[in-house]
Protein backbone atom coordinates (compact mmCIF):
# COMPACT_ATOMS: atom_id res chain seq x y z
CA UNK A 1 0.00 0.00 0.00
CA UNK A 2 1.39 3.48 -0.94
CA UNK A 3 0.56 6.52 0.66
CA UNK A 4 1.56 10.41 -0.61
CA UNK A 5 1.55 13.27 0.85
CA UNK A 6 0.88 16.14 -0.79
CA UNK A 7 2.27 19.41 0.50
CA UNK A 8 0.43 22.40 -0.68
CA UNK A 9 2.84 25.77 -0.92
CA UNK A 10 1.61 28.44 -3.29
CA UNK A 11 0.40 25.80 -6.02
CA UNK A 12 -3.54 25.74 -4.29
CA UNK A 13 -5.15 24.45 -6.79
CA UNK A 14 -6.57 20.94 -8.09
CA UNK A 15 -6.33 21.86 -11.67
CA UNK A 16 -3.41 21.40 -13.26
CA UNK A 17 -0.89 20.49 -10.33
CA UNK A 18 1.65 18.17 -10.55
CA UNK A 19 2.21 17.59 -7.24
CA UNK A 20 -1.79 15.98 -6.15
CA UNK A 21 -2.14 14.85 -9.76
CA UNK A 22 1.32 12.35 -8.64
CA UNK A 23 0.31 11.77 -4.53
CA UNK A 24 -3.44 10.84 -5.93
CA UNK A 25 -1.78 7.90 -8.18
CA UNK A 26 -0.76 6.43 -4.48
CA UNK A 27 -3.66 4.30 -2.98
CA UNK A 28 -3.54 7.08 -0.49
CA UNK A 29 -3.66 10.40 -0.63
CA UNK A 30 -3.19 13.40 2.12
CA UNK A 31 -3.70 16.36 0.64
CA UNK A 32 -1.49 18.65 3.28
CA UNK A 33 -1.58 22.59 3.95
CA UNK A 34 1.02 23.47 7.27
CA UNK A 35 0.36 27.54 7.99
CA UNK A 36 4.18 27.51 8.71
CA UNK A 37 4.81 29.85 11.92
CA UNK A 38 8.11 31.38 10.58
CA UNK A 39 5.86 32.88 7.35
CA UNK A 40 2.49 33.85 9.74
CA UNK A 41 4.75 35.54 12.27
CA UNK A 42 7.20 37.10 9.85
CA UNK A 43 6.89 40.22 8.20
CA UNK A 44 6.12 38.42 4.90
CA UNK A 45 2.88 38.25 5.79
CA UNK A 46 0.32 41.05 5.46
CA UNK A 47 -3.23 41.18 6.45
CA UNK A 48 -4.34 41.13 2.64
CA UNK A 49 -2.46 37.81 1.70
CA UNK A 50 -3.89 36.24 4.94
CA UNK A 51 -7.06 37.32 4.08
CA UNK A 52 -6.87 36.04 0.28
CA UNK A 53 -4.96 32.53 1.81
CA UNK A 54 -7.96 32.20 3.79
CA UNK A 55 -10.38 32.23 0.36
CA UNK A 56 -7.92 29.84 -1.14
CA UNK A 57 -7.85 27.08 1.49
CA UNK A 58 -11.20 27.27 1.50
CA UNK A 59 -12.00 26.60 -2.01
CA UNK A 60 -9.07 24.14 -2.23
CA UNK A 61 -10.69 22.10 0.89
CA UNK A 62 -14.49 22.41 -0.91
CA UNK A 63 -12.68 21.01 -4.08
CA UNK A 64 -11.19 18.24 -2.78
CA UNK A 65 -14.41 17.19 -0.85
CA UNK A 66 -15.78 17.21 -4.39
CA UNK A 67 -13.27 14.45 -4.75
CA UNK A 68 -13.64 12.53 -2.08
CA UNK A 69 -10.96 13.82 -0.05
CA UNK A 70 -10.43 17.24 2.06
CA UNK A 71 -7.50 19.51 3.04
CA UNK A 72 -5.54 18.70 6.30
CA UNK A 73 -4.48 21.83 7.80
CA UNK A 74 -1.41 21.74 10.01
CA UNK A 75 -0.03 24.78 12.19
CA UNK A 76 3.47 24.76 12.63
CA UNK A 77 6.93 24.07 10.97
CA UNK A 78 5.98 22.37 7.73
CA UNK A 79 8.83 19.70 7.91
CA UNK A 80 7.47 18.63 11.77
CA UNK A 81 3.95 18.40 11.01
CA UNK A 82 4.88 16.39 8.12
CA UNK A 83 7.23 13.84 10.28
CA UNK A 84 4.47 13.38 12.32
CA UNK A 85 2.10 12.43 9.65
CA UNK A 86 4.56 10.19 7.63
CA UNK A 87 5.21 8.03 11.47
CA UNK A 88 1.18 7.99 11.83
CA UNK A 89 0.27 7.07 8.49
CA UNK A 90 2.99 4.85 6.81
CA UNK A 91 3.99 7.58 4.36
CA UNK A 92 5.74 6.37 1.44
CA UNK A 93 5.86 9.75 -0.70
CA UNK A 94 5.89 12.83 -0.27
CA UNK A 95 5.22 15.49 -3.17
CA UNK A 96 5.86 19.07 -3.23
CA UNK A 97 6.40 21.97 -5.56
CA UNK A 98 9.71 23.46 -6.19
CA UNK A 99 10.62 27.02 -5.25
CA UNK A 100 12.88 29.75 -5.18
CA UNK A 101 13.89 31.55 -2.03
CA UNK A 102 16.37 30.24 0.27
CA UNK A 103 13.88 29.75 3.19
CA UNK A 104 12.12 27.13 0.81
CA UNK A 105 15.12 25.22 -0.12
CA UNK A 106 15.58 25.27 3.42
CA UNK A 107 12.27 23.92 3.94
CA UNK A 108 12.73 21.13 0.99
CA UNK A 109 16.01 19.93 2.64
CA UNK A 110 14.22 18.70 5.83
CA UNK A 111 12.00 17.14 3.50
CA UNK A 112 14.39 15.56 2.29
CA UNK A 113 15.70 14.20 5.32
CA UNK A 114 12.54 12.43 6.59
CA UNK A 115 13.77 9.39 5.20
CA UNK A 116 10.56 9.02 2.84
CA UNK A 117 11.02 9.75 -1.30
CA UNK A 118 10.77 13.55 -1.67
CA UNK A 119 9.53 14.27 -5.36
CA UNK A 120 10.34 17.70 -5.67
CA UNK A 121 8.03 18.74 -9.01
CA UNK A 122 9.84 21.63 -10.92
CA UNK A 123 7.46 22.64 -13.46
CA UNK A 124 4.52 23.77 -11.03
CA UNK A 125 4.43 27.16 -9.65
CA UNK A 126 7.49 28.42 -13.14
CA UNK A 127 6.63 27.42 -16.75
CA UNK A 128 9.99 26.92 -17.12
CA UNK A 129 11.88 25.24 -13.91
CA UNK A 130 14.30 28.01 -12.89
CA UNK A 131 18.04 27.62 -13.69
CA UNK A 132 17.31 24.93 -16.32
CA UNK A 133 18.11 27.69 -18.76
CA UNK A 134 21.59 28.77 -18.93
CA UNK A 135 23.90 31.34 -21.10
CA UNK A 136 25.81 30.07 -24.20
CA UNK A 137 28.26 32.60 -22.87
CA UNK A 138 28.52 30.48 -19.87
CA UNK A 139 27.26 31.37 -16.28
CA UNK A 140 24.19 29.92 -13.90
CA UNK A 141 21.60 32.22 -14.99
CA UNK A 142 20.99 35.11 -17.56
CA UNK A 143 21.19 38.23 -16.04
CA UNK A 144 19.55 39.58 -19.24
CA UNK A 145 15.61 38.97 -19.97
CA UNK A 146 16.25 39.30 -23.50
CA UNK A 147 18.43 36.19 -24.17
CA UNK A 148 16.56 34.16 -21.52
CA UNK A 149 13.32 35.59 -23.10
CA UNK A 150 14.61 34.31 -26.76
CA UNK A 151 15.68 30.51 -25.13
CA UNK A 152 12.47 30.38 -22.85
CA UNK A 153 10.57 30.44 -25.76
CA UNK A 154 11.87 27.40 -27.40
CA UNK A 155 11.28 24.74 -24.37
CA UNK A 156 8.76 22.15 -24.63
CA UNK A 157 6.70 22.78 -21.74
CA UNK A 158 4.93 19.54 -20.21
CA UNK A 159 1.01 19.19 -21.02
CA UNK A 160 -1.59 20.43 -18.78
CA UNK A 161 -2.60 17.89 -16.25
CA UNK A 162 -6.34 17.04 -15.54
CA UNK A 163 -7.88 17.67 -11.87
CA UNK A 164 -8.13 14.05 -10.22
CA UNK A 165 -11.60 12.68 -10.26
CA UNK A 166 -11.31 10.91 -7.19
CA UNK A 167 -9.02 10.76 -3.84
CA UNK A 168 -8.78 8.36 -1.05
CA UNK A 169 -7.50 10.29 2.16
CA UNK A 170 -7.28 8.36 5.35
CA UNK A 171 -9.31 9.84 8.68
CA UNK A 172 -6.87 12.73 10.04
CA UNK A 173 -7.35 15.72 12.25
CA UNK A 174 -6.73 19.12 11.14
CA UNK A 175 -9.39 21.17 10.01
CA UNK A 176 -10.22 25.11 8.04
CA UNK A 177 -8.53 27.38 10.51
CA UNK A 178 -11.24 29.60 9.57
CA UNK A 179 -10.57 33.36 8.64
CA UNK A 180 -6.89 33.82 9.27
CA UNK A 181 -7.15 37.38 10.77
CA UNK A 182 -3.96 39.54 10.41
CA UNK A 183 -4.93 42.99 10.88
CA UNK A 184 -7.67 44.69 8.11
CA UNK A 185 -7.40 43.87 4.90
CA UNK A 186 -7.40 46.62 1.89
CA UNK A 187 -11.15 47.58 1.45
CA UNK A 188 -11.15 46.85 -2.49
CA UNK A 189 -9.20 43.60 -2.02
CA UNK A 190 -10.00 40.62 -4.77
CA UNK A 191 -11.25 37.53 -3.90
CA UNK A 192 -9.07 34.35 -3.52
CA UNK A 193 -9.66 31.05 -4.49
CA UNK A 194 -9.13 28.89 -7.65
CA UNK A 195 -12.90 29.03 -8.35
CA UNK A 196 -12.41 32.72 -9.16
CA UNK A 197 -9.28 32.41 -10.16
CA UNK A 198 -10.11 30.00 -13.21
CA UNK A 199 -13.27 31.90 -14.25
CA UNK A 200 -10.81 35.11 -14.35
CA UNK A 201 -8.46 33.02 -16.75
CA UNK A 202 -11.43 32.25 -18.53
CA UNK A 203 -12.78 35.63 -19.49
CA UNK A 204 -8.97 37.00 -19.65
CA UNK A 205 -8.03 34.20 -22.12
CA UNK A 206 -11.85 34.61 -24.41
CA UNK A 207 -11.50 38.39 -24.33
CA UNK A 208 -8.79 41.16 -22.40
CA UNK A 209 -5.61 39.13 -23.41
CA UNK A 210 -5.89 40.15 -27.40
CA UNK A 211 -5.84 43.43 -26.81
CA UNK A 212 -3.23 43.41 -24.28
CA UNK A 213 0.03 44.88 -26.35
CA UNK A 214 -2.19 48.01 -27.27
CA UNK A 215 -3.81 48.51 -23.52
CA UNK A 216 -1.18 47.02 -20.70
CA UNK A 217 -0.12 50.61 -19.98
CA UNK A 218 -3.00 52.54 -19.96
CA UNK A 219 -3.45 53.19 -16.25
CA UNK A 220 -6.82 54.43 -16.68
CA UNK A 221 -7.94 51.36 -19.11
CA UNK A 222 -6.78 48.91 -16.10
CA UNK A 223 -7.17 46.58 -18.80
CA UNK A 224 -4.47 43.70 -17.75
CA UNK A 225 -5.39 40.60 -15.98
CA UNK A 226 -5.22 41.14 -12.66
CA UNK A 227 -4.00 37.43 -12.16
CA UNK A 228 -0.71 37.98 -10.46
CA UNK A 229 -2.51 37.24 -7.00
CA UNK A 230 -4.17 33.51 -8.35
CA UNK A 231 -0.41 32.98 -10.22
CA UNK A 232 0.92 33.98 -6.58
CA UNK A 233 -0.65 31.62 -4.76
CA UNK A 234 -0.64 29.02 -7.64
CA UNK A 235 -4.37 29.24 -7.72
CA UNK A 236 -4.32 29.73 -11.32
CA UNK A 237 -1.27 27.23 -13.10
CA UNK A 238 1.17 29.52 -15.23
CA UNK A 239 1.43 26.67 -17.54
CA UNK A 240 -2.37 26.44 -18.26
CA UNK A 241 -2.29 30.02 -18.71
CA UNK A 242 0.09 29.81 -20.94
CA UNK A 243 -0.98 26.88 -23.23
CA UNK A 244 -4.40 28.61 -23.35
CA UNK A 245 -3.32 32.06 -24.35
CA UNK A 246 -1.16 30.61 -27.30
CA UNK A 247 0.32 32.63 -29.68
CA UNK A 248 -2.19 33.47 -32.00
CA UNK A 249 -2.93 37.07 -31.75
CA UNK A 250 -0.55 40.12 -30.82
CA UNK A 251 -1.94 40.62 -27.35
CA UNK A 252 -1.11 36.91 -26.64
CA UNK A 253 2.57 37.26 -27.50
CA UNK A 254 2.88 40.58 -25.63
CA UNK A 255 1.30 38.45 -22.53
CA UNK A 256 3.21 35.45 -22.98
CA UNK A 257 6.39 37.56 -22.61
CA UNK A 258 4.89 39.12 -19.37
CA UNK A 259 4.74 35.77 -18.04
CA UNK A 260 8.09 35.03 -18.74
CA UNK A 261 9.39 37.80 -17.19
CA UNK A 262 7.69 36.32 -14.09
CA UNK A 263 10.31 33.03 -14.80
CA UNK A 264 12.99 35.54 -15.27
CA UNK A 265 13.29 36.92 -11.84
CA UNK A 266 12.64 33.81 -10.19
CA UNK A 267 15.65 31.94 -12.64
CA UNK A 268 17.30 35.14 -10.85
CA UNK A 269 16.66 34.94 -7.29
CA UNK A 270 17.28 30.76 -7.33
CA UNK A 271 20.84 31.38 -8.34
CA UNK A 272 21.56 34.62 -6.24
CA UNK A 273 19.26 33.99 -2.95
CA UNK A 274 21.23 37.09 -1.50
CA UNK A 275 19.74 39.63 -3.66
CA UNK A 276 16.53 39.18 -1.76
CA UNK A 277 17.84 41.92 0.45
CA UNK A 278 21.32 42.86 -1.04
CA UNK A 279 21.99 44.96 -4.46
CA UNK A 280 22.43 42.11 -7.21
CA UNK A 281 24.88 44.46 -8.78
CA UNK A 282 25.98 47.68 -6.05
CA UNK A 283 26.14 51.08 -7.56
CA UNK A 284 27.73 52.25 -4.73
CA UNK A 285 24.57 53.89 -3.48
CA UNK A 286 24.42 55.84 -0.12
CA UNK A 287 20.98 55.90 -0.06
CA UNK A 288 19.30 59.05 1.85
CA UNK A 289 17.56 58.69 5.09
CA UNK A 290 14.33 60.32 5.80
CA UNK A 291 11.16 59.15 7.52
CA UNK A 292 9.80 62.08 6.49
CA UNK A 293 10.25 61.47 2.74
CA UNK A 294 9.41 57.88 2.48
CA UNK A 295 6.22 58.58 4.86
CA UNK A 296 4.75 61.18 2.28
CA UNK A 297 5.49 58.15 -0.42
CA UNK A 298 4.57 55.48 1.45
CA UNK A 299 0.77 57.72 2.41
CA UNK A 300 0.21 59.33 -1.27
CA UNK A 301 1.34 62.56 0.19
CA UNK A 302 4.08 63.46 -2.35
CA UNK A 303 2.31 66.32 -4.17
CA UNK A 304 2.68 64.58 -7.70
CA UNK A 305 -0.58 62.92 -8.42
CA UNK A 306 0.20 60.13 -10.15
CA UNK A 307 2.97 58.92 -7.62
CA UNK A 308 0.25 60.00 -5.27
CA UNK A 309 -2.64 57.95 -6.87
CA UNK A 310 -0.44 54.95 -7.60
CA UNK A 311 0.17 54.63 -3.40
CA UNK A 312 -3.39 54.77 -2.58
CA UNK A 313 -4.09 52.35 -5.15
CA UNK A 314 -2.06 49.78 -3.07
CA UNK A 315 -3.38 51.05 -0.10
CA UNK A 316 -7.20 50.68 -0.96
CA UNK A 317 -6.75 47.33 -3.10
CA UNK A 318 -3.74 45.77 -1.83
CA UNK A 319 -2.23 45.77 -5.63
CA UNK A 320 -1.07 47.96 -8.30
CA UNK A 321 -1.12 48.49 -11.49
CA UNK A 322 2.42 47.50 -13.50
CA UNK A 323 2.91 51.11 -14.90
CA UNK A 324 2.26 52.47 -11.58
CA UNK A 325 4.04 50.36 -9.94
CA UNK A 326 7.01 51.68 -12.06
CA UNK A 327 6.68 55.23 -11.40
CA UNK A 328 6.08 54.74 -7.41
CA UNK A 329 8.98 53.25 -7.16
CA UNK A 330 10.93 55.27 -9.53
CA UNK A 331 10.12 57.99 -7.69
CA UNK A 332 10.98 56.55 -4.53
CA UNK A 333 14.57 55.13 -5.35
CA UNK A 334 15.71 57.70 -8.45
CA UNK A 335 13.67 61.17 -7.40
CA UNK A 336 13.70 60.58 -3.48
CA UNK A 337 16.87 58.90 -3.78
CA UNK A 338 15.85 56.39 -0.80
CA UNK A 339 16.81 52.86 -0.24
CA UNK A 340 14.95 50.37 -2.55
CA UNK A 341 14.11 48.00 0.38
CA UNK A 342 12.00 50.36 2.65
CA UNK A 343 9.87 50.65 -0.59
CA UNK A 344 9.99 46.87 -1.78
CA UNK A 345 8.87 46.10 2.71
CA UNK A 346 5.99 48.58 2.23
CA UNK A 347 4.95 46.73 -0.71
CA UNK A 348 5.54 43.47 1.07
CA UNK A 349 3.17 44.78 3.83
CA UNK A 350 0.65 45.16 1.21
CA UNK A 351 0.85 44.02 -2.12
CA UNK A 352 -1.53 41.09 -2.14
CA UNK A 353 0.95 39.22 -4.67
CA UNK A 354 3.62 40.26 -3.59
CA UNK A 355 6.77 37.32 -4.09
CA UNK A 356 9.98 37.34 -2.90
CA UNK A 357 11.31 37.17 -6.73
CA UNK A 358 9.20 39.43 -8.58
CA UNK A 359 8.99 42.00 -5.72
CA UNK A 360 12.89 42.07 -4.63
CA UNK A 361 14.11 42.03 -8.63
CA UNK A 362 11.64 44.41 -9.71
CA UNK A 363 12.83 46.73 -6.92
CA UNK A 364 16.24 46.12 -7.90
CA UNK A 365 15.22 46.47 -11.81
CA UNK A 366 13.79 49.81 -10.84
CA UNK A 367 16.60 50.91 -8.40
CA UNK A 368 19.06 50.10 -11.37
CA UNK A 369 21.02 47.48 -8.51
CA UNK A 370 19.49 44.82 -10.76
CA UNK A 371 19.19 43.28 -14.17
CA UNK A 372 18.01 46.33 -16.07
CA UNK A 373 20.44 47.50 -18.82
CA UNK A 374 20.10 51.14 -18.30
CA UNK A 375 20.61 51.02 -14.47
CA UNK A 376 20.01 55.19 -14.30
CA UNK A 377 16.98 55.50 -16.64
CA UNK A 378 14.24 57.54 -14.36
CA UNK A 379 10.60 57.35 -14.85
CA UNK A 380 9.69 60.73 -15.05
CA UNK A 381 6.35 61.41 -13.06
CA UNK A 382 5.10 64.04 -15.61
CA UNK A 383 6.11 62.48 -18.42
CA UNK A 384 4.99 59.11 -17.40
CA UNK A 385 1.44 60.99 -16.50
CA UNK A 386 1.40 62.65 -19.92
CA UNK A 387 2.04 59.45 -21.68
CA UNK A 388 0.08 56.81 -19.52
CA UNK A 389 -2.93 58.80 -17.87
CA UNK A 390 -3.19 62.12 -20.64
CA UNK A 391 -6.70 62.24 -19.15
CA UNK A 392 -6.33 62.06 -15.35
CA UNK A 393 -8.57 59.42 -15.31
CA UNK A 394 -6.37 57.10 -13.13
CA UNK A 395 -5.73 60.26 -11.24
CA UNK A 396 -8.83 61.23 -10.37
CA UNK A 397 -9.90 57.67 -9.56
CA UNK A 398 -7.94 57.20 -6.05
CA UNK A 399 -7.92 60.78 -5.97
CA UNK A 400 -10.76 62.39 -5.08
CA UNK A 401 -9.52 65.63 -3.75
CA UNK A 402 -8.66 66.07 -7.52
CA UNK A 403 -11.73 64.82 -9.42
CA UNK A 404 -13.25 68.15 -9.96
CA UNK A 405 -9.98 69.58 -11.82
CA UNK A 406 -9.67 70.32 -15.11
CA UNK A 407 -7.61 67.98 -17.13
CA UNK A 408 -5.00 70.50 -18.28
CA UNK A 409 -4.00 70.73 -14.53
CA UNK A 410 -4.81 67.35 -13.23
CA UNK A 411 -0.93 66.13 -13.11
CA UNK A 412 0.14 69.62 -12.30
CA UNK A 413 -2.19 71.32 -10.00
CA UNK A 414 0.58 73.38 -8.12
CA UNK A 415 0.04 75.42 -11.80
CA UNK A 416 -4.21 76.33 -10.73
CA UNK A 417 -5.00 80.10 -9.84
CA UNK A 418 -4.01 80.00 -5.84
CA UNK A 419 -7.87 80.32 -4.43
CA UNK A 420 -8.61 77.25 -6.39
CA UNK A 421 -5.25 74.94 -5.34
CA UNK A 422 -5.74 76.08 -1.80
CA UNK A 423 -9.49 74.58 -2.00
CA UNK A 424 -8.19 71.31 -3.17
CA UNK A 425 -5.89 70.28 -0.21
CA UNK A 426 -3.58 68.70 -1.95
CA UNK A 427 -0.25 69.18 -0.85
CA UNK A 428 2.47 71.07 -3.16
CA UNK A 429 4.93 69.04 -4.71
CA UNK A 430 7.68 67.79 -2.13
CA UNK A 431 10.06 67.95 -4.39
CA UNK A 432 11.96 70.06 -7.73
CA UNK A 433 12.42 67.39 -10.17
CA UNK A 434 15.55 68.92 -12.09
CA UNK A 435 17.71 69.38 -8.45
CA UNK A 436 16.20 65.49 -7.91
CA UNK A 437 17.84 64.27 -11.14
CA UNK A 438 21.05 66.07 -10.38
CA UNK A 439 20.79 64.62 -7.20
CA UNK A 440 20.58 61.00 -8.83
CA UNK A 441 23.26 62.02 -11.57
CA UNK A 442 25.51 63.22 -8.57
CA UNK A 443 24.98 60.38 -6.62
CA UNK A 444 25.58 57.79 -9.34
CA UNK A 445 28.63 59.61 -10.52
CA UNK A 446 27.20 60.76 -14.11
CA UNK A 447 26.65 64.34 -16.21
CA UNK A 448 24.04 66.52 -14.61
CA UNK A 449 20.90 65.87 -16.62
CA UNK A 450 21.20 69.36 -17.67
C1 LIG B 1 8.44 47.72 -8.10
C2 LIG B 1 7.66 46.53 -8.62
C3 LIG B 1 7.26 45.53 -7.75
C4 LIG B 1 6.55 44.42 -8.22
N1 LIG B 1 6.18 43.44 -7.34
C5 LIG B 1 5.53 42.34 -7.81
C6 LIG B 1 5.17 41.29 -6.92
O1 LIG B 1 5.44 41.33 -5.72
N2 LIG B 1 4.48 40.24 -7.43
C7 LIG B 1 4.17 40.14 -8.76
O2 LIG B 1 3.55 39.17 -9.18
N3 LIG B 1 4.55 41.10 -9.62
C8 LIG B 1 5.21 42.19 -9.19
N4 LIG B 1 5.56 43.18 -10.07
C9 LIG B 1 5.34 42.96 -11.51
C10 LIG B 1 4.02 43.49 -12.07
O3 LIG B 1 3.84 44.80 -11.70
C11 LIG B 1 2.82 42.65 -11.62
O4 LIG B 1 3.05 41.29 -11.87
C12 LIG B 1 1.56 43.06 -12.39
O5 LIG B 1 1.29 44.42 -12.21
C13 LIG B 1 0.40 42.23 -11.92
O6 LIG B 1 -0.80 42.59 -12.55
P1 LIG B 1 -1.46 41.67 -13.66
O7 LIG B 1 -1.58 40.28 -13.17
O8 LIG B 1 -2.70 42.35 -14.11
O9 LIG B 1 -0.35 41.73 -14.78
P2 LIG B 1 -0.39 41.40 -16.32
O10 LIG B 1 0.08 42.60 -17.05
O11 LIG B 1 -1.69 40.84 -16.69
O12 LIG B 1 0.75 40.32 -16.48
C14 LIG B 1 0.52 38.93 -16.35
C15 LIG B 1 1.45 38.30 -15.38
O13 LIG B 1 2.79 38.40 -15.84
C16 LIG B 1 3.66 38.51 -14.72
N5 LIG B 1 4.38 39.77 -14.81
C17 LIG B 1 4.00 40.89 -15.44
N6 LIG B 1 4.96 41.84 -15.34
C18 LIG B 1 5.93 41.30 -14.58
C19 LIG B 1 7.18 41.76 -14.11
N7 LIG B 1 7.65 42.99 -14.38
N8 LIG B 1 7.92 40.94 -13.35
C20 LIG B 1 7.48 39.70 -13.06
N9 LIG B 1 6.33 39.19 -13.48
C21 LIG B 1 5.57 39.98 -14.24
C22 LIG B 1 2.78 38.49 -13.48
O14 LIG B 1 2.75 37.18 -12.97
C23 LIG B 1 1.44 38.94 -14.02
O15 LIG B 1 0.36 38.46 -13.26
C24 LIG B 1 6.26 44.31 -9.61
C25 LIG B 1 6.66 45.33 -10.47
C26 LIG B 1 7.35 46.43 -9.99
C27 LIG B 1 7.79 47.50 -10.95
Amino acid sequence: MTTAIALFTRDLRVHDNPVLHAAAAADRCIPLFVLDDAITSSSFFNANRAEFLSRCLTDLDASLRERGGKLVVRKGDPADEVARIVRAHDVTDIHVAADVSRYARRREQALAELGVDLHVHDASINAVPPLSLTPSGGGDHFAVFTPYFRKWETVHRRGVLRAPVRLTVPELSGELPGELHHGTPSPDLAEGGETVGRELMASWVRAGVHEYADTHDALAADATSHLSPHLHFGTVSVTELLDRTGTASEGARAYTRQLAWRDFHHQVLAARPASATKDYRTRDDRWRQSDHDFEAWRDGRTGYPIVDAAMRQLAREGWMHNRARLIAASFLCKTLYLDWRRGAQHFIDLLVDCDLANNQMNWQWVAGTGTDTRPNRVHNPLAQAGRYDPDGAYVKRYLPELAGVDPRYVHEPWKLPEDEREALGYPPPMVDLHEAADRFAAARGLRPHR
